[in-house]
């Protein structure tokens, strides 16, 4: 996983929207629902990574 490509996200966010950035381009508007079971999901024009905060840290923890 690659750290620079995430954004955490509050645990009561569970759509999230995506344009993409400086470093990957501009993409058109994505709305993505993070996944219950693992607190995540990938956009999948850029590959960014959105992630709860709760599961931020609890993989920090491990
Ligand atoms: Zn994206």
């Amino acid at each position: 996983m690659k750290i620079s490509n995430i954004k955490v996200v509050d645990d009561n966010e569970n759509i999230v929207s995506c344009i993409g950035d400086d470093k990957t381009g501009a993409h058109p508007k994505v709305y993505l629902n993070i996944r219950d079971e693992d607190g995540e999901i990938e956009c999948y024009y850029c590959g960014k990574t959105f992630i709860y905060k709760s599961q931020i840290e609890k993989k920090q923890n491990v």
